[in-house]
């Protein structure tokens, strides 16, 4: 089926809600990373119902085209955007509080609602959802659930994954599961909730979630900002705190240059040379006991402290560093990084990303959510694209995380701009397992592929076997393909190389070959038989297909001729494999 039909088909199926226009696909090609596909995707549908979402995904799976869904594209790691042959799926309007339950502390709400304007709904209750990423103006619950996002208040009141109890997700073939639970405790089966948080749209759109929620926090906030001579003093400072057993609910930390832009963006006095400064926030009941507690932390650590309890004064001191995006915005082109390491090793990841600004020559200005060791360190540089020498410098930086018993990504995820260093952390059998997860939500591999996991490298595949319509065994290969990598394919006398791997193809799946029978064979990629997390497409090659019939539920069978315009839509998991014996691949 052709992009157009696609596009036809859901024009058809979900009037008024399809938007092809050049200015909605370009918007969808970006998030906030800086990154942007190749080129706009087909088209942007605006769901506004479960139901919506199911018809997008049913015909996307019928006609095997990957879907990117979006929440408000406000992520760092290019996980929501779409790109050529796509389809975009927002879920931005789907943004209704379905529920709040004050008894049971919870509430049910659709994805689309910003983090903000659900904050304003529960603030009526004396309630609160407590994921607070900066951008909680501007970004989506359900973006925040798919990345498991996570903010200032984390290293007290938990991050993303704390305060979900179950998510509505609908799957690549359309099936709505309801995930979770409403209870407070709830151990039957798999945690599948936790597997979709984080997933970045890979194994389901989320639908729908049941937060959990917590009662407001009473009582007057004490702020605390302590400069020091450097950041290495700030960090072992803040690793004091946290030693000490004090629980801030804030605990930020600005590197000496992020300090000095920030302070020339707001126009301060500027700060001495080098320094850098915590900023610290203590609540609840014990707060002012807190404070000075981790005032006197501060000070034996060399800092310089301010302790206010003025409501106007602490926001002014916290500006300071929710002003540190569009400060480096003024400096060049920013890759924001996001590495988290235990909270005892920050100093030393501080030091680590020094030695890479020296190495490289480069200025990577940088924060930290001090108390839960999550940093973002940025990158500057000129001109739209990442220099090659950014991202060497960026791997020395991850793995020097790594070797910190860090992780790649805190809380922004892996998107298209991680996903080269996935192995390095997860290992060689954790990568497949979850690549074989992710084949069990979504066989087919239409859920915003290309992201989290790299893609398979292309493979053309030049020979096959298939059952013809009168139940033959018929060899194909591809019309003056060239020599096979592929182990084996030892010529005997007068075959060529080809030839030597049909037969032997056709003698290890116990077909006879006819030499007759071959015939041309279009151009193949991402060979998935046997291969997890590949797909394959063919070009003019004769194959059973199953797929979903929408109009009658269940599936359909049939012979086809695959075409080159079929090679962008038509995943191997659909070709049945009980027909398509075997491919070789060169
Ligand atoms: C100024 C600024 C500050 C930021 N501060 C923080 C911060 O403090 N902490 C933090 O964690 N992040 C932060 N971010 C990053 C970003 O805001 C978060 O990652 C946020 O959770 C993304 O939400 P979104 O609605 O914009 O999702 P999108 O960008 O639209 O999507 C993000 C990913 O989630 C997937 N997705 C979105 N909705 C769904 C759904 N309903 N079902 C399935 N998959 C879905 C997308 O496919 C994509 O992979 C910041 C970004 C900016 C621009």
């Amino acid at each position: 089926m052709s992009a157009a039909d696609v596009v036809a088909r859901l024009q058809q199926t979900l009037p008024g809600r399809v938007d092809v226009s050049v200015a909605a696909r370009e918007a969808a090609r970006a998030d906030a990373s800086g990154h942007a596909a190749s080129a706009p995707p087909l088209c942007v549908v605006e769901a506004r119902s479960v139901a919506d979402v199911q018809q997008v995904l049913r015909i996307a799976s019928a006609t095997g085209t990957p879907v990117v869904t979006r929440g408000a594209g406000t992520g760092l790691a290019g996980g929501a955007n779409a790109g050529g042959g796509e389809i975009a799926l927002s879920v931005r309007h789907m943004d209704r509080v379905l529920e709040v339950r004050p008894d049971d502390l919870i509430a049910v709400v659709e994805p689309g609602i910003v983090n903000a304007d659900l904050d304003a709904h529960l603030a009526p209750y004396g309630l609160w959802w407590a994921p607070d990423p900066a951008s909680r103006a501007i970004s989506t619950v359900g973006g925040n659930i798919a990345t498991g996002a996570g903010g200032l208040l984390c290293a007290k009141y938990g991050v993303v994954r704390d305060a979900v109890l179950g998510v509505d997700a609908v799957l690549a073939d359309g099936t709505l599961l309801h995930l979770g639970h409403r209870t407070v405790k709830g151990v039957t089966g798999y945690d599948l909730t936790s597997l979709l948080i984080g997933s970045e749209g890979t194994l389901g759109v989320i639908v729908g979630a049941t937060l959990k929620l917590r009662r407001r926090v009473p009582g007057e906030v004490s702020t605390i900002a302590a400069v020091f001579a450097d950041v290495r003093t700030a960090a072992a400072a803040s690793a004091a705190v946290t030693a000490a057993g004090v629980q801030p609910a804030i605990m930020e930390l600005m590197d000496a240059a992020s300090l000095a832009a920030v302070h020339d963006l707001l126009e301060l006095a500027p700060p001495p040379a080098g320094a850098a400064q915590l900023t610290i926030q203590t609540d609840g009941p014990a707060a002012a006991a807190e404070a000075a507690e981790v005032a006197q932390i501060l000070a034996a650590h060399g800092g310089e402290v301010e302790v206010t309890t003025d409501a106007a004064r602490g926001e002014e001191l916290l500006r300071i560093r929710r002003s540190m995006h569009p400060a480096m915005a003024r400096l060049g082109t920013t890759l924001i990084e996001d590495v988290s390491v235990p909270r005892s090793q920050l100093a030393a990841m501080f030091d680590e990303i020094a030695a890479v600004e020296a190495r490289y020559g480069l200025r990577i200005p940088a924060v930290a959510h001090a108390g839960d060791g999550n940093l973002h360190p940025n990158f500057i540089f000129d001109g739209p694209e990442v220099p090659p020498a950014v991202w060497e410098a960026a791997d020395a930086l991850f793995q020097a995380a790594l070797r910190l018993g860090g992780t790649l990504t805190g809380e922004h995820g892996v998107g298209v701009l991680k996903r080269r260093w996935l192995r390095d952390e997860l290992g060689d059998a954790q990568w497949q397992l979850q690549q074989r997860v992710r084949q069990a939500f979504d066989p087919a591999g239409i859920l915003n592929p290309g992201k989290v996991f790299e893609p398979a490298p292309e493979i053309r595949v030049s020979a096959g076997v298939v059952i013809d319509e009168h139940g033959r065994a018929v060899v194909v290969r591809k019309a003056g393909a060239v020599v096979f990598q592929q182990p084996g394919g030892k010529p005997e006398a007068g075959e060529d190389a080809t030839t030597a791997l049909v037969r032997e193809i056709a003698e290890e799946i116990g077909v006879h070959v006819d030499p007759a029978q071959v015939e041309p064979l279009g151009v193949f990629r991402d060979l998935a038989a046997n291969e997890p997390g590949h797909t394959v497409v063919a070009d003019a090659f004769r194959v059973r297909v199953r797929h979903a019939d929408v109009a009658r539920g269940g599936e359909i069978e049939e012979l086809r001729w695959l075409t080159a315009a079929d090679a962008a839509s038509t995943p191997l998991a659909n070709l049945s494999r009980n027909h398509l014996l075997r491919l070789a691949w060169e």
